[in-house]
């Protein structure tokens, strides 16, 4: 058994939201399947692996439902571990949807390129901008006839009263999509012979690239001062300059990457994940809003948000750990029912598998074993420093998963 201490800038607690139907399921898949093929088979980004791999978590119950599941994906030289928060897409869940975007720190928000804004997704983004999460935009389903991108990001500007930041651009359209090119780092990604490869953006885009480069680059520099100095300095901005800027925006939600792909047809998955990583907060980045300081250190204060019913495991509690250390064995206080309850075994949910964990640290989302009186919403802590977290008056299904 492993006691693993993350290093909190490289941990990303994100969920996908998006109107049903827009390939929210098909998004996560790819996630874990791409994040697990780089963990299990290295580096290789190998198509037809990658498939088997997914095949074989599917036949044992891919844990896609799970309440929150962790994976690993390598970008600008470091591993981050990224655990993906399931947030229900259906509009009558509401409520849960909320739950979950109080402990997650920022999210990928899928839309449909044929579609576009969809009624449900102004919901969403309506409850996400409450909750102040920063968001990434994933513009699905490029490979479908009538799709199209820069429709895609007027709606986001005019319905959702966003600042919407086009960070990349489609290669090709419909049939003939091939993948994006990345107007930060200048390269395309796309998926050709079943992997992806990282290629020079094609001649006939060089212009394209050019404008909307500058155009990105004017967006980020009217709302970021630093940038702006850079900016009327008259220098090209570098690839670490302009990422950095749009880190700050977007973890300060002033604006919102815009990104494409087609899930389905596994292009623009694997840059996706690079932004998840380059451009969404890590608990740090939000540790100003929450109530406790994300330090290992400190007192514990942990909020259960989902219970869930597992086959084997019996009753699982998933909780977000604002501060201090979960520890396997150990006395906690619910300090929302003033009743002491002890924790049990801690997981690490993958797709496919479950870790068991001694302890989990500030800034961490796993799942506990053997809390008997505790229900979403409340607080696990210090007996001797007791803490109510946000309170949530929200009811507690219990899910069954595989
Ligand atoms: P969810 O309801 O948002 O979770 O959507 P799903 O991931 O279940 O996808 C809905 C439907 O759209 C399914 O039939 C998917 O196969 C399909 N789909 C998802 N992504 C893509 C895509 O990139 N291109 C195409 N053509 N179809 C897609």
């Amino acid at each position: 058994m492993t006691t693993t201490f993350l290093a909190l800038s490289k941990v990303r607690n994100i969920g996908i939201m998006a109107h049903i139907d827009a390939g929210k399921t098909t998004t996560a898949e790819r996630i874990l399947f791409f994040t697990g093929v780089s963990r299990r088979i290295g580096e290789v980004h190998d198509g037809a692996a990658a498939l088997d791999f997914l095949k074989q978590e599917r036949d044992r119950g891919i844990t896609i439902t799970s309440a929150a599941t962790t994976c690993h994906w390598t970008a600008d030289g470091a591993e981050h571990t990224i655990n993906l928060i399931d947030t229900p897409g259906h509009v009558d869940f509401t409520i849960e949807v909320e739950r979950c975007l109080r402990v997650l720190d920022g999210a990928v928000t899928v839309f449909d390129g044929v579609a576009g804004v969809e009624p449900q997704s102004e919901t969403v983004w309506r409850q996400a901008d409450r909750y102040g999460v920063p968001r990434i935009c994933f513009v699905n389903k490029l490979d479908r006839a009538g799709a199209d991108f820069h429709r895609c990001v007027e709606m986001i500007r005019e319905r959702l009263g966003a600042v919407p930041l086009v960070t990349q651009l489609p290669i090709g359209s419909e049939d003939a999509f091939e993948g994006v090119a990345d107007l930060v780092s200048g390269q395309a990604h796309v998926w050709r012979d079943d992997r992806y490869v990282v290629v020079d953006v094609p001649s006939r885009m060089a212009e394209d690239v050019r404008r909307w480069r500058a155009a990105l680059a004017e967006t980020v520099a009217e709302h970021d001062e630093e940038f702006m100095e850079l900016y009327l300095s008259g220098a090209e901005p570098s690839r670490e300059q302009l990422q950095a800027a749009i880190r700050r925006l977007t973890v300060a939600s002033a604006v919102t990457p815009v990104l494409c792909g087609s899930a389905f047809k596994n292009k623009g998955v694997q840059p996706l994940l690079d932004a998840v990583v380059r451009y969404l907060p890590s608990p740090l980045d939000v540790a100003a809003d929450a109530t406790a300081a994300p330090d290992d250190g400190a007192p514990l204060a942990a909020l259960a948000f989902k219970i869930m019913s597992d086959r084997y495991l019996g009753r699982l509690t998933f909780v977000r750990i604002y501060s201090g250390r979960l520890v396997s064995g150990a006395p906690v206080l619910n300090s929302v029912k003033a009743r002491k309850e002890r924790i049990g075994k801690i997981y690490r949910v993958h797709a496919g598998d479950r870790e068991e964990i001694a302890s989990a640290g500030a800034g961490d989302i796993v799942a506990v074993m053997g809390l008997k009186r505790t229900t979403t919403g409340e607080t696990l802590c210090d007996d001797a420093h007791p803490v109510i977290l946000e309170s949530m008056d929200f009811p507690d299904p219990v899910i069954e998963v595989a």
